[in-house]
């Protein structure tokens, strides 16, 4: 469950700056948490199931099975590994800050990983949707873009949009670099919103910019009821979005999906099948479960837009408490997977 653990901690930051963003003292005390919370869960696990055990007891053949918060409390030693994959989000690329390069190194590690292929949640560019962006902007950032793309073209890319990709200030409508179309060939996809399989897992990616975003339009709301009803039961799924669709970060922060009770009731009414949601949007890393469902947002690429930050960054480069990175992760044969964070230094 910890996305990320004091042990990645060392091996990220203390080569590079020599704990310069969390001394011994910090990495003591964070140990110390973990070994706190480590006691308290097992505590409160031994009196959940004596507690379990008496409820179950009076409630005799009505009993229910207990629920289980996360997928990962109930971890199937024999699964099998059937894919791992790159989760990159909010690349937000441009020429400032030598992003190019700094992206660059984070490829060669993520390569390392040996996964099979990525998945881009989006805000793939710096920004293409404020109004005073001009077509020049626009071209220069996805031609940057385009050459960091040959760096990894031997594997596939299965992106999604984000809110920042789209040119809305195009003079008309019907402008080629105008909206969501011009964005779907740049990124090679085959439509603003699709689906596709790998082994047994089923992959969903939504488009979250639409009316009140985040939120699915009524095409995509009856393409996925669609989708999700065509689906084997006991399917696996992993969703993508940009906005989250249920988050933590989000109450403090606002950016959720508009409509996360029309889909997370819509996934309930699928509760046969393992789903599991990945999004980005927030440039922070949180975790949610709903329903067993997990809604994991996965921070980001470029941090603070792959600037400093400011005075309420925790860290050089970090929006907030999150610092700047990907996520691997890896998807099984029962259904579950572990989606793991790899903070980046560069
Ligand atoms: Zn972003």
């Amino acid at each position: 469950m910890p996305t990320f653990t004091v042990g990645m901690y060392r091996e990220q930051f203390s080569d590079r700056f020599g704990y310069k963003y969390l001394s011994n003292r910090t990495i003591d005390y964070i140990k110390d948490l973990i070994f706190k919370k480590k006691k308290v869960e097992k505590k409160f696990n031994e009196k959940r199931r004596s507690a379990l055990k008496k409820i179950g007891a009076s409630m005799g053949m009505l009993a229910m099975s207990p629920i289980v918060l996360s997928q990962e409390s109930s971890i199937n030693k024999k699964r099998k590994k059937l894919l791992k994959v790159a989760h990159i989000t909010d690349i937000h690329i441009s020429t400032d800050n030598n992003a190019p390069e700094r992206f660059k190194k984070c490829l060669e590690d993520i390569k390392k990983h040996q996964v099979d292929f990525f998945l881009n949640g989006g805000d793939t560019i710096m920004a293409a949707d404020y109004g005073h962006i001009t077509r020049e902007q626009v071209i220069k950032q996805w031609d940057v873009w385009k050459e960091l793309r040959k760096e990894f073209d031997t594997y596939h890319m299965y992106s999604c949009l984000g809110n920042h990709d789209m040119w809305w200030a195009a003079p008309d409508k019907s402008d080629a670099m105008y909206g969501k179309d011009y964005v779907v060939k740049n990124l090679e996809i085959p439509k603003r919103y699709y689906s596709f399989k790998k082994n047994d897992w089923h992959f969903i990616v939504l488009d979250s910019n639409n009316k009140n975003a985040g939120a699915l339009d009524d095409e995509q709301r009856d393409w996925l009821e669609q989708e999700l009803q065509a689906l084997p039961h006991k399917a696996f799924v992993l969703v993508m979005t940009h906005y989250p669709i249920l988050g933590v970060s989000t109450i403090p922060y606002g950016g959720s999906h508009t409509d996360s009770k029309y889909i997370t009731k819509l996934f309930y009414k699928h509760r046969d099948k393992s789903i599991h949601c990945i999004s980005g949007h927030m440039h922070l890393l949180d975790k949610a479960v709903y329903n067993d469902v997990s809604y994991y947002c996965n921070g980001s690429m470029s941090g603070f837009w792959w600037g400093v930050g400011d005075e309420e960054s925790a860290g050089k480069c970090w929006y907030h408490e999150t610092p700047p990175g990907y996520t691997i992760i890896e998807l099984f044969d029962d259904g579950s997977l572990t989606n793991t964070y790899y903070p980046h230094a560069y």
